[in-house]
Formats: C-alpha cells, structure tokens, sequence
C-alpha cells in the first residue's frame, strides 16, 4: 500500500492540569508517534505514562462512538439515524419541555475536558439562548472549592503562581495532593529543583503515606478531615513566635484582628491533638514556612474534594497572607487543576454560578454586559442548579430533560444509585460523547458522536493560566462532529424554535471564531486576553493570561504589587473554625474510606483503560487496608471484601498497606462498570457539598468493611 509522509503537530496533552505540549506524529488518518515538546514552558518535551502512551490509546477506535444514534422509547435499544434526525429530535424535545415548563426544566451538564471553544458555545446556549443557568460542569467536582476561596480572599478566581515557582520556593507545603502520581511532570520538576537546591524543605500533609509523603523531610499523616486545625495551629504559633509579616498585613490585607480571634484559641498543642500528630512536628511545619524566604503550596482534591473545601483552602491562603508568602517569586498558595481545562471552563464562565469572563450571575451589570454582547433581551438572574443539585433535581422531576457531554456522571458523580435513578426518570437524555460504552450511555435516548484528542483543535488553559493550542493530527473517524459544532447546531434549531427573532448568533465557521468572541468579552477583566490571538499562540507559543492589547506576553504571577482584586485593593483574611468530617465514623461504619488515583490512569479509563500497559502498575482495583485492622478481623491478602456505606457498596480484592493509618481503607476512584460489576467506589461515597461551593466530599466516607 502507498504510505504517505509523517506529519508533525503541536499540540497539548489531553489528560491532566499540568497541560504538557505534545508533538504528534501522524500517516494518513494515524497518529503513529506522540512526544513531549521541548519548547513547551510547562514540560520542556518531558511526559509521564499517560502521556507517553497517548499514539496506542488514540489509535483504537474500541468503544468509540461512530454514528449518531436514537431510540424511539425507553424500553426499545438506540438505533442508527443521521445527524439531522438526531439533533432536529433533539432539539425539539428540548424546545418542547422549554414551551411547557419554562427553561429551567432543561440542564446541561459539560465538562472540564472540553475545549475553551467549545465551553463557550455551551455556556451561550444555555445562558444566552434557553435562558437558564442550568449549565454546570464535573469542575464542580474539581476545582470549586478552590475557585470560592480566590474570591473570596483575592477578590479574584486563578491562582497568582507559576510554574517557575516549583524551582524558586524554599518551603513547598503540599496539601492533599499526591503530586507523584496526579502532577507527574511537575513533580519531576520539583525533584530536579531539590537535587539543585537541597536545603529546600517539602512538606507533605496527607493521611496515607503516598510516594509524595514518603519523599517529604516532614509527613504530616494528618486525621482525615482535620486540615483547617492544621493551619489554624500553624499560624497561631506564626503569630505568637512573630513570624507574620505585619508591614505586609497592614499595608495589603483586611480583618487580620478577626482572624487573631479565632486561631488563638488552637494552641499547637491542641490543634495536634485534633489532627492525631505530634505537636513538634505541627511546630516544624510552621517554622519552616513561616521562616522560609519563599514558600509555596501546591493542593489539590485533598483540600476541594470536602464538604468543608473553601474553609481548608482559605484557611491555607491565611498563613500565606500571614506571612506575606504570595505575590514574590516562588511563594504563594498555588492551587493544581484536575483536569485539562477546568480553568478554560471557568474563563467562559461556563458553570451554573457565573457568567462570561468571571462575571457573576447576581450583578445586573454582568448580566446586562454579557446580554448587549450576545444580542439578547436580558440573562436569568436566576442562581442555576450546580451539579449534584442538577441530578437531584433531575431524580425529583424538576428538570426533565439533560444534555450531557464529554463526560461520565453515572460514574464519577457520588452517590450513584441516586444518579442513576436521576438518569432512570429523567424524560429525555442526550449524551454527546466520543464513547459509546460508558457507564452513562445506558441512559441516553439520543447519542451523539464526538471527536476527541487528536481529532479536534482549539484551547486550553493549565494550572498556570497558560493558554495552549490543541490541534487536529488526523481526520474524524466515522460520522464524529467537533463538540462546538454540535453545540453550535443544537443552538441554531433551538433559536429558531424558541427566539425566532433573534437569529445566527452561532454561524461560526471555526475554533477560531469563537475564540476570538470569547477575547472581546474577556477585556477590562482580570483575566484579560485582548492580546492574545491563535497567530500569536502559533507564534510566540502558549501565553499566560492576563494578556491585554499591546502586551508583549502574558503575566507569569499576580498581586506582585500587593494590589488584590477585592475593590479597595486589599485581601481578605478570612477566619476560618475547624467543622468534623460530614461524615464520622462510628459503630456501624468503622472505617474512613478515603479515594484517590492510580499513578497510570486517568479517571473513568474510557482512553488509559483500554492499554495493558497502563495496567501493570496496578493490575486490579483493590481495598487498601493497614496489616494490623486485616489481622483482627481475620482477612488475608486478596480476600475478597464487600465495602459498605450508608448509600451502597461494592466487593473488591484486599490489598495490605501501612501506607494508611489503622482505621483507614483506600480504593481508587477510576475502576467503574466496564471493570467492576458496579459504578466503583462511588457506590458508597456521599452527596454531602460544601455550602459555599457546592463541591461534593469525594474524598472521605464511613464505611464497613466485611467479608464478601
Ligand atoms: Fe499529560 Fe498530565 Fe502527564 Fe503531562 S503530567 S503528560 S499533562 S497526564
């Protein structure tokens, strides 16, 4: 056969926060070799497993969605059909319940996987042409947490860090965050800055032993849960060892008087006694950060991933603020994005509880900004429905119809026999997605093909606020459609049926043009992109945001000059009172349960699962349990285990591990029903949220664990 030449294509990783630049080889409609970029600022050409081995995953087209597909009734399987039955069918049930039950009857439930681009076209629809807020994303179980407390404290979401950082910190204080297996690349960066400089001290808080902990010069194998005691302790020695920055404080902070308050009452003392460690060591910690010419934390789901995640992540900002650890090279609180794009997701405001470009949802002004932009009458000023309320309203017949895309909520949401039962009783559902064997598409009566990785261009955005080019390597397989055509074609049938007058808001041609609508909304904002083009991406690379008009580049840190976001310039410290776990432990539920990831998969395993290599680390979900609780109840190695919560349970093999404290069990969160009998460990997991961010406590259940 004739081959045709290889061709190579800039392009970025599509697994983590991290965002690595990847170059793509590809023949014809293969991709056959994928590398890191050397020229890229995030990886400088490095890539960890799942990034190595993206050429295999993309190459099969196992599980893929192909053709669109419908079924006529719930109790007949999805047939075959073309795009436009598919999407007019779709878009007039939609329209229908709209008609009947006002748009707030209809949910869009989207994902931190997906494209700026795409994210944006979403966001319109939803807001500028149903007319409800009922978009939100699985960024809500992500990054939420994080993004409440920048607002709160900083006046702004995004952290003020950069990756440069990791080289420049004297202190890192890692906070619920196995760095080693979810920030791959970026650890080795820290590990090559501690080879350079090894004075550098690392602090690891964590309540297992993970390979992060067991490099740390101090473990901090804290009781789950107890973090905000943890910190409160910190800075109340800061405070009574002089270890604060008052010059700092006075000239750029608010309410450090309020927040004396309340840490003096968690003596070192105490505040070790709650979180089950030594009270020296509390005291090491603090001086090591308190001392350090520049010390940074970097945190994770360990902090978000609570039904307490804003308080945990304020509380750290404190001892930052304290310190006057922030806004100088290689300090401040620099929160890891989970996924690849949930800071895209964010910049377009595409979630249930905010607007283009970081504009709030309760401002009439943003609102009416955004409504003139799009050329609509007015925007709902009506909170929407973040994402577990999303299926809880689903599950009680508020919302009936949901359109979910690029994402698998029958097994990453918690408490999955209520999604199910959500997804059972919703009247209509379409998935838009690139698998056709997930554990949702169960319950999809319209399925619509996506492209994905490889096959699709746009941007995203990393833990660093850079913004970096994704782009197409190789044709669209099947009938597969870019997720923003899609969206765009869902909105054009949706405008002539339900705003007649208003027409063609979506006949953009490419990527491009959204994004370049997606910069227009972005100026005068703190996250302002005015600057930034896909000319110059392709030119100068991946950019930094704020980027505004005439700058040459983007921002590498922010509030360097001690000027916050908040409108008086100044941040805020806000007190925060250690609140137990949302769900303790006792008699008949003995166990935390704490959740995690595999060092070589990535969430729900639709693209790493399908590679036997990626197995070999960790071949087969397991229970991890400390020797000593398996030997008073008489379990073996391998012993089959039933883990039972107050919501449901699921059997798994047992695995001896004194990586945990007794009293503690762990299970990984990818294992789901293409592996398991079940959804996974979120059988049991809890639909307990934060109240400020509506960020779901994944992290932590009690639970019993019995022979199975
Ligand atoms: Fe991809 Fe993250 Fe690994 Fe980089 S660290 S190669 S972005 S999975």
């Amino acid at each position: 056969a004739e081959r045709t030449q290889p061709t190579l294509t800039r392009s970025t990783c599509c697994y983590c926060g991290v965002g690595c630049g990847v170059l793509i080889e590809s023949e014809g409609d293969r991709i056959t070799g994928v590398r890191g970029d050397p020229s890229h600022p995030a990886n400088f050409g490095r890539l960890c497993t799942k990034g190595l081995t993206l050429a295999q995953t993309a190459q099969s087209l196992t599980g893929r969605a192909l053709y669109p597909e419908m079924r006529l009734s719930r109790e007949s399987p999805r047939q075959r059909t073309d795009w436009d039955s598919a999407l007019d069918t779709a878009a007039e049930r939609f329209a229908d319940i709209v008609r009947q039950h006002g748009p707030d009857a209809v949910a869009f439930y989207v994902s931190g996987q997906l494209l700026t681009e795409d994210y944006y076209v979403f966001n319109k629809l939803a807001k500028g042409v149903i007319g409800t807020n009922n978009i939100d994303t699985n960024s809500r179980l992500c990054m939420s947490s994080s993004v409440t407390a920048y607002k709160q404290a900083l006046g702004a979401d995004g952290p003020p860090t950069c990756y440069e950082d990791l080289e420049l910190a004297d202190c890192v204080l890692f906070a619920g965050s196995n760095m080693a297996y979810a920030h791959p690349v970026l650890f080795r960066r820290l590990e090559d800055a501690k080879a350079r400089r090894p004075a550098t001290r690392w602090i690891v808080i964590d309540p297992r032993r993970t390979d992060t902990a067991a490099m740390a010069d101090l473990h901090l194998q804290i009781t789950p849960g107890s973090d905000v005691a943890l910190f409160n302790g910190m800075l109340h020695h800061l405070i009574w060892e002089g270890l604060t920055a008052p010059a700092y404080i006075a000239a750029h902070t608010d309410g450090f008087a309020a927040l004396k308050q309340v840490v003096r009452d968690y003596t070192p003392r105490l505040a070790a006694e709650m979180c089950g460690i030594l009270e020296a060591d509390l005291i090491q910690a603090a001086e090591w950060f308190g001392r350090s010419p520049a010390s940074l934390s970097l945190y994770c789901m360990g902090l978000n991933q609570s039904a307490h995640g804003t308080d945990k992540n304020l509380a750290l900002i404190n001892l930052h603020l304290a310190c006057g650890q922030i806004g100088r090279p290689g300090a401040g609180p620099f929160s890891l994005t989970g996924q690849p794009n949930a800071m895209g997701g964010r910049e377009v405001g595409g979630m249930a509880t905010m607007l283009a470009a970081h504009r709030d949802i309760d401002n009439a002004g943003h609102r009416a900004e955004v409504a003139h932009f799009w050329g609509v009458p007015a925007l709902s000023g009506r909170p929407g429905t973040p994402a577990v309320a999303m299926f809880d309203a689903l599950r009680r017949g508020e919302i009936k119809a949901i359109w979910i895309a690029c994402t698998n909520p029958a097994h990453s949401m918690p408490d999955l026999n209520s999604v199910r039962e959500a997804l059972g009783k919703a009247e209509f559902v379409v998935l838009q997605e690139a698998f056709a064997d997930t554990d949702t598409a169960a319950y999809a009566d319209v399925l619509l093909p996506a492209t994905t990785w490889g096959e699709k261009s746009g941007t995203v955005t990393n833990s660093e606020r850079r913004i970096s080019r994704v782009r197409e390597a190789v044709p669209a397989p099947g009938e597969t459609r870019p997720d923003w055509w899609i969206a765009c074609e869902v909105a054009r049938r949706l405008e002539v049926l339900l705003r007649p007058a208003q027409l063609s808001r979506f006949g953009y041609a490419t990527p491009e043009a959204i994004f370049a609508e997606h910069r227009a909304l972005t100026e005068g904002r703190d996250l302002d992109i005015g600057g930034l083009s896909y000319a110059m991406l392709e030119r100068a690379g991946p950019q930094q945001w704020p980027l505004p008009a005439g700058a040459a580049q983007g921002q590498a840190r922010r509030y360097t000059d001690g000027v916050f976001a908040h409108a008086d310039g100044l941040a805020r410290f806000k007190p925060t009172a250690f609140q137990p776990l949302a769900e303790p432990t006792n008699a008949r539920y003995p166990f935390h349960l704490l959740t995690g990831r595999l060092r070589d998969q990535w969430h729900g395993m639709s693209r790493t699962g399908r590679l036997p290599q990626l197995f070999e680390h960790a071949p087969e979900p397991s229970l991890s349990m400390h020797p000593l609780d398996a030997e008073r109840r008489g379990f073996k190695a391998g012993d089959l285990l039933k883990v039972s919560s107050k919501r449901g349970q699921l059997v798994l093999p047992l695995q001896l591990s004194d990586e945990l404290s007794s009293g503690s069990v762990f299970a990984a969160m990818h294992w789901n029903g293409r592996f398991l009998g079940s959804g996974g460990i979120n059988e049991t997991s809890l639909a307990t949220v934060d109240r400020q961010s509506f960020q779901p406590e994944l992290k932590h259940a009690a639970v019993r664990v019995e022979a199975a």
